[in-house]
């Protein structure tokens, strides 16, 4: 049997005074190391870029915890409207941060670095939370919230739904959740004989920005999804584009005949909903619909015309 070795080294007592900080810096040198070239050996050096990095990591880690603990993990709701009467048929949930002086953090702030410090389970957690809390509030609503691949590979997360859903009947039916191509193509048969069972529960699943990953139409076969949902990129190339035009045609043929509902994403413009609409998309979401906004929001809209908060068509 040929063996590689890849190897991580740190010169002790100069650059590590302790057994911890020996450990730790030897694991990032054999991470560098294979990185590199696996079989290779790399020596710990000190680096100011990686150490300024470090400090964020963990002023950014104490942010988001911190956050977490004083209830500042909010929502805000987008809403995803019919082909007819462009009422919401749901609203998805995405994050947001309230920060101390009052203003307020968007996803791509929150996720891809909680994603990379590994706090994105906890956040994943708090969104499911408040989510269950507010469709259980709100009987007419219904909502949508998103996962990152680290929670759809965590059974804890799981585990969490599905004694949620238990303890709030009526609340999984008007429940999607959203999971990438990335996951779905990454998946252990395990995990999805996991998604599949908790369907049973009744919430339905989402695959969202098709087409950005490597997920082909077959996947389409194999996964318990109920919807797709069409990347911004490809509804704004479908003026132009005759390759996006035949993907989307294409992707809601094979769609309508396994009963899974084509949603495009990010639609700015008459036009694209128009095209998008031909192209047999059945759900619409993007700023000509409306944008994301706190409850209050909503609320406020809905108080004035006397219709229920999140009432959905
Ligand atoms: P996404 O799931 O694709 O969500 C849609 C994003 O597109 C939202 O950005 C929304 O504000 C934006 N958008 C909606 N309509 C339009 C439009 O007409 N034009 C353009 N240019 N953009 C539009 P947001 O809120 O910044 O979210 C970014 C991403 O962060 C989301 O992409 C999702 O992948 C992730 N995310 C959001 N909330 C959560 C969460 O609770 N957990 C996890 N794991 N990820 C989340
Ligand atoms: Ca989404
Ligand atoms: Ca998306």
């Amino acid at each position: 049997m040929a063996v590689t070795a890849s190897i991580g080294a740190v010169s002790a007592l100069r650059h590590a005074r302790t057994a911890e900080e020996a450990m730790s810096r030897t694991q990032e040198a054999l991470d560098l190391a294979k990185a590199r070239r696996r079989g290779s050996l790399m020596a710990w050096r000190p680096n100011v870029e990686r150490e300024a990095q470090r400090r964020v990591n963990i002023r950014v880690t104490d942010e988001i915890v911190t956050a977490l603990n004083e209830r500042r993990i909010v929502m805000a709701y987008e809403p995803v409207v019919t082909t007819v009467t462009r009422e919401p048929a749901f609203h998805e949930c995405l994050v947001r941060m309230r920060q101390e002086d009052g203003g307020c953090l968007l996803s791509p702030d929150i996720v891809p670095v909680a994603e990379k410090l590994g706090l994105i389970r906890l956040v994943d957690h708090r969104v499911l939370e408040l989510v269950v809390t507010e469709l259980a509030a709100s009987p007419q609503a219904r909502l949508s919230l998103n996962i990152s691949p680290d929670t759809t590979m965590d059974p804890d997360w799981w585990a969490s739904i599905e004694s949620l859903l238990r303890a709030h009947p009526g609340v999984a039916e008007r429940l999607i959740v959203e999971i990438t191509e990335t996951v779905a193509t990454a998946a252990t048969p395990e995990i999805l004989g996991r998604l599949e069972a908790l369907r049973g529960l009744g919430f339905h699943i989402a695959l969202d920005d098709f087409g950005t990953g490597h997920c082909g139409f077959n996947y389409l076969k194999t996964l318990p999804v109920d919807s797709v949902k069409i990347d911004r990129s490809y509804v704004s190339s479908l003026i132009n584009d005759r390759v996006a035009q035949i993907f989307v045609s294409a992707l809601a043929q094979i769609a309508s005949i396994q009963d899974i509902t084509i949603v495009a994403e990010g639609v700015e413009t008459e036009e694209e909903f128009a095209l998008a609409k031909a192209a047999g998309c059945r759900r619409f979401q993007g700023y000509l619909f409306g944008r994301p906004v706190p409850l209050e929001e909503i609320g406020a809209s809905a108080r004035a015309s006397s219709v229920p908060r999140l009432l959905t068509a």
